[in-house]
């Protein structure tokens, strides 16, 4: 059965430790579709490129990364970088998204990651989390449901960044595409808004290589995926069943 797949992600390039799993579920007639949360307009370490300078280049980049994936679509709330908090308003725009694109499958980020720095990935992660067990509450932003937007459950969630990883996803057939997506953002690789040389393309392609093969490991396969898995329940998690993503 086709379902609908929703990555939210904080910033124009956190949709990339799902990325062959979104490649590869969208290969599968799957609708993939990508929630950027913030513009990243900060992940930089020059005060030359301005911050709306920065943010153009990352949301073309997104974009870019959202077609080698095979997206159907994605769009970017336009949140500042690094000043994410937990607002009504958040609440509002994820829960509206979810609904729009009747997401029955969720990846975000892990934000009980223990090693979780960023107030962006925590903030991003837990909202999308609450939200993907109210969104299917009629009386939760009633005010949301007209124009075809109605309650949607979300009955699969995927946190990638786990420190407790209870699944992995083959991504063997997809791994080139996971590399591609990710060499769309060359702002976040060398931070040099120039073309990426021979040298920088093979390190990252090498990095993500050795990661991915890593995890492969845990499942057999040559290249996966991992992440921490729930079913949707109403207004809570339940558990799900250690395995792979297969269909
Ligand atoms: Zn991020």
């Amino acid at each position: 059965m086709k379902k609908n797949v929703v990555c939210v992600g904080a910033h124009p390039d956190d949709e990339m430790p799902c990325a062959g799993t979104l490649a590869k579920m969208a290969k599968q007639g799957h609708n993939v579709y990508i929630c950027c949360v913030t513009n990243g307009d900060k992940g930089y370490f020059d005060l030359s490129v301005s911050a709306e300078e920065l943010a153009a280049r990352r949301l073309e980049e997104l974009k870019a990364a959202a077609k080698v994936i095979g997206a159907k679509d994605f769009v970017d709330l336009g949140y500042l970088d690094g000043e994410v908090l937990l607002t009504p308003s958040l609440r509002a725009d994820i829960t509206k998204n979810i609904r729009k694109w009747k997401a029955s499958v969720v990846f975000t980020h892990d934000p009980w990651r223990t090693t979780e720095a960023s107030l962006d990935h925590i903030n991003v992660g837990l909202m999308t989390c609450h939200v993907g067990v109210y969104s299917g509450f009629p009386h939760f932003h009633s005010e949301q449901l007209k124009d075809g937007i109605e309650p949607q459950r979300v009955e699969e969630f995927y946190l990638f960044g786990s420190s407790e990883p209870n699944f992995y996803s083959d991504i063997t057939e997809t791994i080139d595409q996971k590399i591609n997506s990710r060499l769309c953002h060359e702002s976040q690789i060398t931070q040099a808004l120039t073309p990426l040389d021979e040298k920088a393309r093979q390190m990252l392609e090498q990095r993500l290589r050795r990661t991915a093969a890593i995890c492969g490991k845990h499942i057999g396969v040559e290249y996966a995926e991992e992440f921490k898995a729930f079913s949707g329940g109403s207004g809570h998690f339940d558990w799900f069943p250690q395995g792979v993503i297969s269909k």
